[in-house]
C-alpha cells in the first residue's frame, strides 16, 4: 500500500487481523466495534496507517449520533478540565481559540469562559446542535477546508483526538500552518504507538479501531514538523478519565470470554457514576509553533 506521507509502496503488514468484512463502520467516539483494521508501517518514513485509509469517513461523521457519549458527559468534563489545566499556560484572556472537532462541546464549554473568543467546527450536526443548545457555543458544522478558506489567521488551535481520524492529516496540518503566525500556537493530542502500553498490547492495543486511520509516534510527528516549517515546543502526557462502567464495557468487548464475570457487573448502574483517572502514558498533547 502506498504511504500517504512519503508515497513509498509498502508490501508488509505491521498487524494483520482477519479480513475486514464490515461495510457498516461505527464512527462514534465511544465506538466499541471490535473488528480491527489491518495496519501497515511504512518502511521508508515509519508512519503507521490503516488499510481503510482511502475510505472517506468525513461524510459519515456528519451523521454521527453518540448517545453513549452524552451519557458519559460528566466524566468527559473531568477529563477535559484536567487537560485544560495542562495547556493553561498557552492560553490567556486575549486568546482566540479555534477547536477543530469540537464534538458535543464539552471541551469548548471549559475553554470558552477563559478566553476572548471561542469557535468550534465539527462534522456531526447532532453534536453541533447539542453544543449550541446546552453550552451556547459558537460551533458550526464545517470541515477544516471549508473553515480555513474563510479566515485570515489563526491564534490558538486546539484539536483533541482528531488527527488520527482525518482523511488527509498532512494536507490539513500544512493548511493550518499557513494560517499561523509567530504568535500562534497549535495544540493537538493523539495516542503514541511508541508508548510502553501500545508495544505491550501490540495488535490488541485498544486504540486500534476502524475509525482511526493514523497511528503516530512522537518521533514521526517531530520529523514531520521539522520538515514542514513547524516546531514542536513540548509534549505533555495527558491523563485519561473514565468511568468504571465504560472501562468494564470496553474490556468485555476486547476479551469476550470474561463476559460471565463482567456481564452482571456492567448492569450495575451506579458504576457509571464512579470515575477514575488512568494514566497509561500513551496519550500526548503536542504543543506546536510555526518556525
Ligand atoms: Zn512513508
Amino acid at each position: 500500500m502506498k504511504c500517504p506521507n512519503c508515497n513509498n509502496i509498502n508490501k508488509k503488514y505491521l498487524y494483520k487481523y482477519q479480513e475486514f468484512i464490515a461495510d457498516d463502520y461505527d464512527l462514534r467516539c465511544t465506538s466499541l466495534q471490535y473488528q480491527k483494521p489491518n495496519l501497515i508501517k511504512c518502511i521508508e518514513c515509519n508512519l503507521i496507517f490503516s488499510e481503510l485509509l482511502n475510505i472517506k469517513f468525513e461524510k459519515l461523521y456528519g451523521d454521527v449520533i453518540d448517545e453513549q457519549y452524552i451519557k458519559s458527559i460528566e466524566f468527559k468534563k473531568r477529563y477535559f478540565q484536567n487537560t485544560f489545566k495542562k495547556i493553561l499556560k498557552h492560553v490567556n484572556k486575549a486568546s482566540e481559540v479555534l477547536e477543530i472537532g469540537s464534538y458535543y462541546g464539552v471541551f469548548g464549554s471549559i475553554i470558552r469562559p477563559e478566553v476572548n473568543k471561542y469557535k468550534g467546527i465539527e462534522l456531526s450536526s447532532h453534536a453541533v446542535e447539542f453544543a449550541k443548545k446546552n453550552y451556547s457555543l459558537d460551533v458550526e458544522s464545517k470541515s477544516i477546508d471549508q473553515h480555513l478558506d474563510d479566515i485570515e489567521k489563526l491564534d490558538v488551535i486546539i484539536m483533541s483526538h482528531v488527527i488520527e481520524h482525518l482523511d488527509r492529516p498532512f494536507e490539513d496540518l500544512r493548511k493550518i500552518r499557513d494560517k499561523m503566525n509567530d504568535k500562534s500556537i497549535f495544540i493537538f493530542s493523539t495516542y503514541n504507538m511508541d508508548s510502553f502500553i501500545a508495544k505491550l498490547l501490540g495488535k490488541h492495543y485498544h486504540w486500534i479501531m476502524p475509525m482511526h486511520k493514523f497511528y503516530f509516534t512522537k518521533s514521526f510527528l517531530q520529523n514531520f514538523m521539522e520538515n514542514n516549517g513547524l516546531e514542536l515546543v513540548e509534549t505533555i502526557t495527558d491523563t485519561h478519565t473514565t468511568s468504571v462502567m465504560y472501562f468494564l464495557t470496553k474490556i468485555k468487548t476486547i476479551l469476550p470470554f470474561l463476559n460471565f464475570i463482567l456481564g452482571p457487573l456492567t448492569n450495575i448502574n451506579f458504576l457509571n457514576k464512579i470515575y477514575f483517572k488512568i494514566n497509561l502514558g500513551d496519550l500526548d498533547l503536542y504543543v506546536v509553533r510555526k518556525k
